[in-house]
């Protein structure tokens, strides 16, 4: 399913979610990615494989994604908060359960758990202001 990517550009996508990360203020998550980039940059880490400290290369896409990076930045749709799963039907006005996936400084990741669909769901001033958000970024 998920395909191995060069490592150059894996290693060039972990700085940009570090650099992302320091901009809001989320210590534990750069953290933890420096020490998977050590482990990229001096080839501990086996092509696609996962390091103790908690990182893949699956999840930093997957972070590209939910942060809206380039050029994941569309993955996922945005939706407004406490929004009802769009594709399964609500019987009687109960809509069906949302879990959240991950949650980052301005919002959340929220996920089906009846079909798995997933969405973002922003704080209303960050949806307004997220057109500029990349060029803002240092
Ligand atoms: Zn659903």
């Amino acid at each position: 399913m998920f395909r191995s990517m060069d490592r150059g550009r894996l290693m060039a996508m972990v700085e940009m979610l570090g650099t992302t990360f320091a901009t809001r203020g989320m210590k534990r998550h750069v953290e933890e990615l420096r020490v998977y980039w050590l482990g990229l940059a001096r080839g501990l880490v086996p092509a696609g494989r996962r390091v103790d400290v908690g990182w893949s290369e699956s999840l930093v896409v997957e972070w590209f994604r939910v942060l809206r990076l380039p050029p994941h930045q569309w993955d996922y749709p945005v939706r407004p908060p406490s929004s009802p799963c769009p594709r399964c039907p609500a019987p009687d006005g109960h809509a069906v359960e949302v879990k959240t996936g991950l949650t980052f400084p301005e919002g959340r990741k929220a996920v089906c758990t009846v079909c798995g669909y997933a969405w973002l769901e922003l704080e209303a001033d960050v949806r307004a202001a997220s057109v500029d958000v990349r060029r803002r970024a240092r």
